[in-house]
């Protein structure tokens, strides 16, 4: 393992990047901070503020789904403000340069959709806030006609398809993982050659699961966080910075 200056490592990750064939990114909140999002551990960010609605609760009770719709409305102004950052971009770089194969993301923000990567090359570990889904059929729904409907009658609606419930396209605390993803994000991960960390303390599993399985099967891991994570040691580079100049300067570099 070896522990790089910003400038050096840069230049180790471009290098690591040149001699593979297929990477995987592997995101967490930490590229989105440069964006304006708080990320999970942040002191006083909106994920500390408040105790999250577990996913048995949102089911289970009427009001903790308008709590949860409550605090969802609240976030819309930012959710529609916020635009990819340097790191996104650079990441959008090595998916058209053909370097990266796949991003795999614990974010819900969307923004490596925004950042013009197509869907097929993202890979939502846990879902997509920027929309809602129903929990028993799976149709989709926009958070501003859920937004409507709950100002006129203080509740959010019910499928229109099959009235079940209604929640944004996130997966909770508690709730089961996507299966789909979790294949798409298994066989990406056993194809790469090189599998690049990007903001996550690697803390919540079974998403932090994906860098050991790709180390294991013989990828090169890469860990670039602006404090060590609980992964450090498998890491054959582990970098310490700013995800956005990191990044940008790794991709100049190739
Ligand atoms: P985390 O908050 O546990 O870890 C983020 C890591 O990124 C931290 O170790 C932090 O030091 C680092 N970091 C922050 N900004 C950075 C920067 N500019 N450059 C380099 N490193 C930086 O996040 P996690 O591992 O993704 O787990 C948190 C969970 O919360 C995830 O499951 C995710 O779904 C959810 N979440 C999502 C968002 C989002 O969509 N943007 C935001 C917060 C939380
Ligand atoms: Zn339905």
């Amino acid at each position: 393992m070896t522990d790089q200056t910003s400038d050096q490592g840069a230049l180790e990750l471009a290098s690591l990047i040149r001699a593979s064939r297929r990477a995987v990114v592997f995101t967490g909140a930490g590229i989105s901070t440069e964006s304006g999002i708080p990320d999970f551990r942040s002191r006083g960010g909106i994920w500390t503020k408040m105790m999250p609605i577990n996913f048995d609760e949102f089911v289970a009770s009427a009001e903790a789904r308008r709590e949860s719709w409550r605090r969802r409305f609240e976030m819309e102004g930012t959710w529609n403000k916020v635009k990819p950052n340097a790191g996104h971009n650079a990441v959008a770089e090595l998916v058209r340069l053909g370097r990266v194969t796949h991003v795999i993301t614990q974010n819900i923000d969307n923004l490596h959709q925004d950042s013009g990567i197509s869907e097929e090359q993202i890979i939502e570990l846990h879902g997509n806030t920027r929309y809602a889904k129903c929990l028993d059929c799976g149709q989709r729904m926009e958070i501003a006609n859920v937004r409507k409907h709950f100002e006129s009658y203080g509740e959010p609606p019910d499928c229109s398809a099959c009235d079940g419930i209604v929640k944004t396209a996130t997966i909770s605390f508690g709730q089961a993982m996507p299966e789909v993803e979790m294949e798409r994000a298994t066989r990406a991960t056993l194809a790469c050659d090189l599998f690049v960390v990007l903001g996550s303390s690697l803390v919540v599993y079974p998403a932090a699961g994906f860098p050991l399985l790709a180390k294991r099967n013989g990828a090169q891991l890469v860990i670039l966080n602006r404090e060590p994570t609980e992964q450090e040691q498998y890491a054959d580079l582990a970098l310490h910075g700013e995800i956005g100049p990191i990044m940008g300067a790794a991709v100049n570099a190739l």
